[in-house]
């Protein structure tokens, strides 16, 4: 049986980068990298952007190349599903029923994209974008496809539309809540995006509930809406989140959390003896969501996720405590986010939407807790520090772009 002192399973963002920051700790024992992918550990990020859109090759998103990980000693175990973990003997099995020991387990599998369940959900052109597998196999359809309707109007809906847009296909968007982005972000921001979107020719419908797939010859041709409604597809794209990837880890007696995933504490440690998990799956109380426990979905908590195990594993542990943020692009605007809006009770606008550059700042009692800024880099640095100081600057002032966000700092 192949042994590991770390033994990594998901070679994704948190999972790449737990090796890499274990090797800065200088952690000089075995590491294995597991995943169920066949490539390389790659940024998705540029799955519903630039890599969608043609401008990036798949070389260069990898996270590294293959003689990184050489150098550094890191056993790639590409191909390999981990279906169960024994805590008490300390291995992990794989579904072929390879068995690999380890001594600290780091839990990094991500999320699985969430499906459409409804009647339908089996007809062929219904594409997912979460890895490099889907998004090849996306672009291999669209030469023939003219409609796209994207199911979900958060970040990835967007991002794609955007992408899709641009290259002529006729998209609709179908979000079933009142308004895009509406987990995530205030309406003025909501506001702009549809705006953007519909100055680009999509057609942007809210409060739109799917109901059915509708198809010919076992391919998609419509979507069905709740008021009985068909929107005409050649593809539909789904986009609405993620199912956290923990069964092996439940099943082994790990606590679970309501917003779905694995309970960690402030280490990244799991109730189960030198079980860690980080990025996507690792629920976790955030001080800056006022202790409420959430998980994080972004490049940036996966990273630090990874730093907080590596130095726990090496002896120097330090808790998780990272300013969230996290990017967005659709045409020629970057969004930028710090911060978490959760339970906000007053926003403030920075700049003007129609201008194409501007912030909005949210307000929790007074203090200063996200920043959404479009366009807007200046604002999305200095507004970080805000948060990290718990800044309650007097709203007017932050609504006066003549006042840089720094000069409302506390003394
Ligand atoms: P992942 O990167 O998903 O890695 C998990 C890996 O584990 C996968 O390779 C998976 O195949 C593997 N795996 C799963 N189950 C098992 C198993 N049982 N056994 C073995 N291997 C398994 N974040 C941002 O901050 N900014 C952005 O602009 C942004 N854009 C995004 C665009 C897209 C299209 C997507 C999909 C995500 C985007 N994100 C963005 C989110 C960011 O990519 C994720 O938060 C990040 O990848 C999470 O890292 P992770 O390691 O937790 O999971």
């Amino acid at each position: 049986m192949q042994q590991f002192d770390v033994l990594i399973i998901g070679a994704g963002h948190a999972g790449a980068q737990a090796a890499i920051a274990l090797r800065q700790q200088g952690f000089g024992g075995s590491i294995g990298l597991l995943g169920e992918e066949p490539e390389l550990p790659y940024e998705r990020p540029p799955l519903s952007k630039d890599f969608l859109a043609g401008d990036k090759d798949f070389e260069r998103m990898l996270i590294r190349p293959q003689g990184f990980w050489d150098e550094r000693a890191v056993t790639m175990l590409p191909d390999h599903r981990v279906d169960r973990v024994d805590p008490s003997r300390h291995v992990a099995c794989c579904i072929e029923g390879t068995e690999i020991g380890y001594g600290s387990l780091v839990w990094a599998a991500g999320g699985a994209a969430r499906r459409l369940s409804c009647p339908g959900a089996d007809l062929k052109g219904q594409h997912v974008v979460r890895t490099h597998a889907d998004v090849v196999a996306l672009k291999a359809e669209l030469a023939n496809a003219n409609r796209v309707v994207i199911v979900g109007g958060g970040y990835i809906g967007l991002e794609t539309a955007a992408v899709l847009a641009k290259k002529g296909l006729h998209v609709t968007i179908l979000e079933a809540m009142p308004r895009l982005l509406a987990r995530v972000a205030g309406p003025q921001i909501s506001d702009f995006y549809a705006e953007q979107h519909r100055t680009a020719g999509v057609d942007v419908r809210t409060g739109a509930m799917v109901a059915a797939l509708e198809g010919a010859n076992g391919r998609i041709s419509a979507v069905m809406l709740a008021t009985g409604e068909r929107v005409p597809a050649d593809l539909v794209v789904v986009g609405i989140g993620i199912v956290p990837e923990v069964a092996p880890l439940l099943q082994a007696g790990a606590e679970s959390a309501s917003c779905g995933g694995v309970m960690v504490d402030a280490f990244c440690r799991t109730s189960l003896a030198d079980i860690y998990a980080i990025g996507d799956l690792a629920a976790h109380a955030n001080e800056f969501a006022g202790g409420v426990v959430i998980r994080l979905e972004s490049v940036q908590n996966a990273n630090d996720m990874a730093t907080v195990v590596a130095k726990g594993v090496t002896g120097a542990p330090a808790p998780y405590r990272a300013v969230p943020w996290f990017w967005s692009n659709q045409y020629d605007l970057r969004l930028q986010t710090v911060g978490l809006s959760l339970g906000y009770d007053a926003t403030v606008l920075r700049g003007s939407p129609a201008a194409g550059s501007f912030s909005l700042v949210y307000l929790r009692k007074g203090k200063v807790v996200a920043l959404d800024c479009v366009n807007s880099v200046r604002d999305y640095v200095q507004g970080k520090v805000l948060i990290e100081r718990g800044a309650e600057p007097d709203p007017a002032a932050l609504a006066d772009i003549s006042l840089p966000l720094k000069s409302l700092l506390p003394l």
